[in-house]
């Protein structure tokens, strides 16, 4: 398969298919703490950026396969932004048709100020978009846009489309220590979001290997305050913390049953292949690693992939203290 994976063990979606539409890092931004890598194509243009016809054939031969009830949501992503895809809508639209799954959609917001993309991403049950920013110097820092991206407009868009959608939108937010974490900064992040119509705020920080190593991640503390801020001035709308620490995640993935026998050789291949295509898409912890795939714990993990590393199709790097897997071939940025 090349464009669907998983089903993954998703803290936001439960058991999530995931689609991602791009082989080749195309994004509208080039953010300092992307976990994908720099972005290759940096544009701002819709086009069949993926075959639409291969990625829907992908999505029809895992369902024919009858593994529908191993799925809770099937979430539509791309190694970049996938709204720049021109065949996004027919996809969403072929999912919403024949699988009878809610579909998530994860986007950087970038593009909304465009109707026909809004309309697109109308089909969708849960929109994911990203704000950074509400100030154009913290955008262009922490972000990088495109040249043909204008700040005011994206807002614009995103608060037009927030009233617009019948569907669930959680409006995730990542904070750069030092960069986009100013009182200044918040302040101007919760004015913008208090005109939009949002189901929930997700915070998040640097918690994965980032393309820059000054991108630093803030401390539980200033998560925690920053929370506050936005729930003092929209007390009904939850407020999420995305940044929990690697205990946290573990004694959460203690608490459920293992999906993965590791003493049996059949499920050790597949938990291997399922890991290596996570690990495509992202550098991950063993306690990441456990969490989404209850393989016994993350010393059950380290024990798997220390094979990986011997032959040479891993590597490990260390970031905030935590050390990551990531695909050998992937550029490496020291910290
Ligand atoms: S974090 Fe998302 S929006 Fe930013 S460069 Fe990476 S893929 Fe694009």
């Amino acid at each position: 398969m090349n464009y669907i994976f998983g089903p993954v063990n998703s803290r936001r979606l439960g058991r999530s298919l995931g689609v991602d539409l791009f082989r080749e890092k195309i994004c509208s931004l080039n953010c300092i703490y992307c976990e994908v890598g720099a972005t290759t194509r940096l544009t701002c243009e819709r086009a069949e950026h993926a075959p639409t016809a291969a990625v829907i054939a992908e999505i029809d031969a895992f369902f024919r396969q009858k593994r529908a009830e191993e799925v809770d949501f099937v979430t539509v992503t791309a190694s970049g932004e996938p709204t720049l895809h021109s065949g996004l809508g027919e996809i969403i639209n072929h999912l919403k048709q024949t699988t009878g799954k809610p579909v998530a959609v994860l986007t950087n917001g970038t593009l909304l100020w465009d109707g026909q993309v809004r309309k697109e991403l109308a089909q969708a049950d849960v929109v994911i978009p990203s704000l950074d920013s509400a100030l154009p110097a913290g955008f262009r820092k922490v972000d990088r846009p495109a040249q043909c991206l204008d700040l005011k407009r994206i807002i614009e868009g995103m608060t037009l489309f927030s009233q617009e959608f019948s569907g669930q939108i959680w409006l995730e937010i990542l904070l750069v220590a030092g960069i986009n974490d100013t009182d200044k900064e918040i302040s101007a992040l919760c004015a913008v979001a208090a005109r939009m119509r949002l189901d929930r705020i997700q915070l998040n920080t640097v918690i994965r290997p980032p393309l820059e190593a000054f991108a630093k991640p803030l401390s539980q503390a200033r998560m925690e305050a920053v929370a506050a801020e936005f729930l003092r001035h929209a007390p009904n709308r939850p407020v999420d913390l995305l940044c929990g620490g690697a205990a946290q995640e573990e004694s959460r993935a203690k608490g459920q049953n293992n999906l993965f026998d590791l003493d049996r050789p059949a499920d050790r291949q597949t938990l291997l292949a399922e890991i290596m295509e996570m690990l495509k898409r992202r550098p991950c912890t063993a306690a990441d690693i456990n969490r989404v795939f209850h393989a016994g714990g993350a010393d059950r993990i380290e024990q798997l992939l220390d094979a990986l590393i011997r032959d040479g199709l891993l590597h490990k790097r260390t970031h905030s203290g935590r050390l990551y897997y990531q695909i050998a071939e992937r550029e490496a940025h020291s910290d």
